[in-house]
């Protein structure tokens, strides 16, 4: 392609993200468990209230969000004024970028990081840095130590994806003290729901510890709105008041805003979720290593499963195609030799198990 119009110089260095596939051709039935969208899809009362909200959807939606963010902070115990929504988490990230980084400036992330981290940070016009993971977790040491004068935001997710694994809140307190005051650390906890350890917090308390962190959430993994596109920020007061001014007004549609306040008032459904979930990380975890495979010790809802070389990870992925599976290769972050498996339902799980176990046989 030749471009007239050119835009800003490192905008075309991003490889666009890659998103789970959905689709294989030739195939009517699909098992996708590409995306840690949640095995049981949206909540019912979700559902039941988007279906009474069309009628009004040629009006804009709330542009404070208001109601929702009054049923974020009932839920999760915040300040509501200091709760931003966004389109998806994915647009909190972006905003933050946007607003705290620019040319000339550094974007920090661990090696494994969420890719959305160097996307945004690079079309911000920022440098996104890299630190090594020990053992394909965050290390807040190898952090530390690549932090520079130009240093403006440090994005840890936790849990992390593709990984999957977790640093202890002790370790992202210490993360935070030893960053300097000037830089942002943002947070990100989207799949913060699904954690079921002893040493484990999504944030809050260091958000309020400070005037220099932000905790994102999600509502596309537990609760099964990801195609809804609604996320949130939990900031101190002067992050918040900046993300106002630089967001769009009306960023979080009517749909979305109806659908996640249902959620929140679902906890049956959440509880489901999350119990689902749990039992069958450890059932994945365990099957995957029976078969001499090895699994990251994954605290969300995926499972990342490594294969002794990438031609085998390959191979796998386009055995489970032909039993209408779909997981993610995670080329894209430099690691070819494994997989990324969602959660999904008792018998999808089933499926894919049984399917991994006759590819391995066939290499035996
Ligand atoms: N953070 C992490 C770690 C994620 O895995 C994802 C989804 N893939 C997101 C943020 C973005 O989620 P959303 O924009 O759907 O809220």
């Amino acid at each position: 392609m030749t471009y007239t119009v050119l835009p800003r110089p490192g905008i075309m260095d991003i490889s666009p993200y890659v998103a789970g596939e959905s689709k294989i051709s030739g195939s009517q039935q699909i098992i996708k468990l590409s995306s840690n969208e949640g095995a049981f899809g949206p909540s019912p009362k979700a559902i039941d209230a988007l279906q009474n909200a069309t009628k009004t959807m040629h009006r804009y939606p709330d542009a404070n969000a208001g109601t929702l963010r009054q049923a974020i902070a009932d839920q999760y115990g915040l300040d509501r004024e200091r709760i931003v929504c966004g389109a998806g988490s994915d647009e909190i990230i972006s905003l933050l970028c946007f607003a705290y980084a620019g040319p000339g400036d550094e974007v920090l992330y661990s090696q494994y990081g969420f890719l959305m981290y160097p996307i945004s940070a690079k079309a911000a016009g920022a440098t996104p840095v890299k630190a090594l993971e020990t053992n394909m977790k965050t290390d807040v040491d190898a952090l530390l130590k690549a932090v520079t004068e130009k240093t403006r935001i440090v994005f840890v997710a936790n849990p992390n994806n593709p990984t999957g694994t977790y640093i202890s809140s002790a370790e992202m307190a210490r993360l935070r003290q030893g960053l300097p005051d000037k830089v942002l650390l943002v947070i990100d906890a989207a799949y913060a729901e699904f954690v079921d350890q002893g040493d484990y917090t999504p944030g809050v308390e260091i958000v309020n510890s400070g005037q220099n962190t932000v905790m994102t959430r999600t509502f596309s993994k537990m609760f099964g709105l990801g195609g809804l596109r609604v996320g949130w920020g939990y900031c101190p007061r002067e992050i918040a008041d900046v993300l106002n001014r630089v967001r769009g007004p009306f960023n979080v549609s009517c749909a979305a805003q109806t659908a996640a306040i249902a959620s929140l008032g679902d906890h049956e459904f959440q509880e489901k979720s999350v119990k689902h979930t749990l039992k069958w990380i450890a059932k994945t975890q365990a099957a995957l290593q029976n078969l001499g495979l090895t699994t990251t010790q994954s605290v969300a809802n995926f499972v990342m499963v490594q294969f002794k070389d990438s031609d085998t990870a390959e191979a796998c992925d386009l055995y489970l195609r032909t039993q209408g599976i779909i997981v993610r290769r995670i080329n894209s972050y430099n690691l070819p030799q494994a997989l990324r498996i969602s959660i999904g339902t008792d018998s999808e799980m089933e499926a894919m198990l049984s399917a991994i176990k006759d590819f391995m046989k066939s290499q035996s």
